[in-house]
Order: structure tokens, then sequence, then C-alpha cells
């Protein structure tokens, strides 16, 4: 017998990204109506489990006593637990500990799927929660409240969460949509300029794939940025974010099965460069070096005008961003050694699966897939790149030409 039944489930991914201040104090309605209601089953308060980086809690020191507070005052919310700390930054996502301790306060706590977890953190604590949730009860509801430039505009607004494995990032993961998205820009108050600056380059990034007059927007206000001011911020977050949402929605990939994924443009080598360095290097710092170095090759290879590579250049370093890191320089002689950047292609293709495919520019707003690329070419771009961190040139004299490489 030979038969086959074609199933066909449709299924609709709604959630609300909103931006707000002060999420948590008392007259804020808005985290509230987000969990409002009573549960499916319909006589009981749903249970919320609050889990917060550690890096937030110390930088907001009454914080938790404010969530604690603030749900007293809900009779219609159930906090089962004070705030749980978590560590903060990439290493959240090594230590398989951290997860296993969401896992067990989802199983303590009796959160079940008409339960709430909710997020508050910077983008690998976001991902790491995302990943215990999504994996408890095959998917908890996930209410993301990002801190930090990154997870913002970017990260914390998607429908992916991740830890790493076997040495290797985002290696164990899902695509889960949350129930909602809470931006708060109080957060960003006390960020270290790092991390403030570092966030932005994600935005630089989904300006040149996608919208013309963004870049032109950022190249504006680059100044202004990286002297943290921040209604320039707001904006720069808020169309970063909705650029990222309509990609999501928009792409027909929502969940990334092909082999080709536009939004990691320079992102090959960033993911190499934070494993390269320990994550010294943070995800938004080690993304504005990968675009330095993607732009710089597709310059060297005729691909990229001069004139719009030198636009971008200037960008980066008028947001204070370097171009160069010391870990593009090591091994770079051979592409077989895992120390070396060049392998990082290796490990892009394999993450993505499938053949090799990279985003490159062929103007602002201009993106181009290649499925190759010259080691040569790149051992030269990064020499170009070395040569411009070290002469901290002004960036009007940006020139492929006087680097003696054209
Ligand atoms: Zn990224």
């Amino acid at each position: 017998m030979n038969q086959t039944i074609m199933q066909v489930v449709p299924v609709t991914f709604t959630y609300p990204v909103h931006f707000t201040e002060h999420l948590f104090e008392p007259q804020q309605a808005l985290l509230r109506d987000t969990l409002a209601g009573p549960g499916p089953s319909g006589d009981h308060a749903p249970r919320v489990l609050c889990v917060v980086d550690d890096g937030v809690l110390a930088a907001f020191p009454e914080l938790a006593a404010q969530i604690q507070t603030y749900f007293a005052a809900q009779p219609g919310l159930r906090l089962v637990a004070p705030p749980l700390g978590v560590p903060g930054g990439e290493r959240c996502k090594s230590d398989p500990d951290v997860v296993g301790r969401i896992h067990e306060a989802i199983n303590a706590h009796g959160i079940d799927r008409h339960a709430y977890v909710i997020a508050v953190g910077g983008g690998a604590v976001l991902d790491m929660v995302g990943y215990a949730a999504a994996t408890a009860h095959r998917g908890v509801r996930l209410v993301r409240v990002p801190t930090t430039v990154l997870s913002q505009n970017d990260s914390a607004v998607g429908v992916k969460n991740s830890v790493n494995a076997f040495g290797k990032k985002n290696w164990l993961g899902t695509f889960a949509p949350p129930h909602a998205v809470l931006n708060d820009r109080a957060f960003l108050t006390t960020l270290e300029d790092r991390d403030w600056l570092g966030g932005l380059s994600e935005a630089l990034k989904v300006a040149l794939l996608k919208d013309t007059a963004f870049f032109d927007w950022l190249e504006a206000n680059a100044a202004a940025l990286a002297a943290r001011d921040r209604e320039a911020m707001d904006h720069a977050v808020y169309r970063c974010a909705e650029l990222h949402l309509q990609h999501i929605s928009g792409s027909g990939d929502p969940f990334e099965r092909g082999s080709s994924r536009p939004l990691d443009f320079g992102h090959w080598a960033a993911h190499k460069l934070e494993s390269l360095s320990g994550y010294r290097l943070r995800h938004g710092e080690a993304v504005a070096v990968g675009i330095a170095l993607d732009c710089t090759y597709a310059a060297l290879n005729g691909l990229l005008p001069e004139a719009a590579w030198r636009r971008i250049l200037n960008v980066l370093r008028t947001l204070g961003l370097a171009v160069y890191v010391p870990e593009l320089g090591t091994g770079t002689q051979d592409a077989s050694d895992p120390r070396s950047v060049l392998s990082g292609l290796n490990e892009f293709r394999e993450h993505l699966g499938g053949r090799l495919t990279i985003p490159l520019l062929t103007g602002i707003g201009q993106p181009v897939e290649v499925h190759e690329m010259d080691h040569d070419l790149l051992r030269r771009a990064i020499t170009v790149l070395e040569d411009l961190q070290a002469q901290a040139s002004s960036p009007s004299v940006l020139h492929l030409h006087s680097q003696g490489v054209l």
C-alpha cells in the first residue's frame, strides 16, 4: 500500500513589541495588561516567574524590590518567587548549570503553559532564558524585557533563542516567538559606553541592507549617538527593531530554513571573533568589525564603490567602534586553523547548513549574496583595517588607495 496524507498546519504568530519607560513603576499598566486576563482555565491568577540579569540588578539595586511591589499590587497575577538573578553576558549561554537553574525554577514553581516567564536582561540572558522557557513543557510563555541597545533593537524582538554547546555559539536553540517584548528605555541609561555604542552596529547593519534613508540618518546622527543623545537613540532603536521585525514577517523565511540569512551581514567574522576573544569582545563590537571587514573586502574586489566604503567606515569610526581587533590577525595564513578568523567561514556554512552564503554590499542599501570569499583578499582587507585603526586618521581621509592596496 502506498498512500500519503499531506498534512497542512497553518499557524500565525502575533506578538506586540512595546516601547515604554519605567515598566515596573506601580502606575504602569502595560505589564499588567500584557499578562492580563484569566488563564485559559479561567479561574486562577496566572503565575509569573521573573528572571533578571545580575548586571541589571547591580545597576538598578532597587529593581528586585520594585518588581515584587508591582506584582503585590496586582491581584490578578501571582509572582511565584522573588526575581531570580542569573549571570549576564555570553558566558551564561555556555554554562549548562545556568539553564538548569531556570528549568528547576520553572518546575519547582509550577510554571505551566498558562503561566509566564519574564526575562529581564541583555541579549545573552534573554537567549538563554528563552531557550529554557521554550523547552520546558514544550514551551511556556515568555515575555522579554531587553535592557541593552543590542537586545532592544535586534536580538530580543525576533523569534530565536539559544545557548552555546560544543564550543560553538547558538548550537542549541529553538524558534519560538515570544508572548510580548517590552522595551524600557530607562534601562539604557546605565549602560557602559561600549554597550551603548556596540548595539548600534546592528542598526548600521540593517540600514546598509534595507534602508538607505536610515543609513543617511545614522550618518547625520552618529556624533549625537556617540554623545549619548537619548532622543537619537530612541529613534535608532525603534527603526532598527522595526526593520528587523519587517524582515522576519516579510522575508518568507522566518524560521531560516533556507541557507541564506540576509540579516547576518558581517556576522560570519563577528561570531568567530567573539569566540576567539573568549567573549572579551561583545556581540555588537564584533559585528562592527565584521561589517568593516566585509565592506573592505567588497571594496577591494570592486563590488562596493570606494565612496560608499568610506562613508560606512566613517560612520563606524564616528560611533567610536573599533574596525580592527587583534583576533583578526591570528593564524590567518591557514583557513583550516581554528585560531584563524578565516575558519569562521566554514563554521558559518556549517551553522546555516547547505551552501556557504555570505551577504555583501554593492552599494548602501544594496545587498548581494556571494558563495565564496577569496582568502588572499580577506587577508588584504584585514591589513587595510589594521592600518586604519593604527592611523587613527581623520575619517575624511580614509582611502583604499592611500593604503597602497589598490
Ligand atoms: Zn547580531
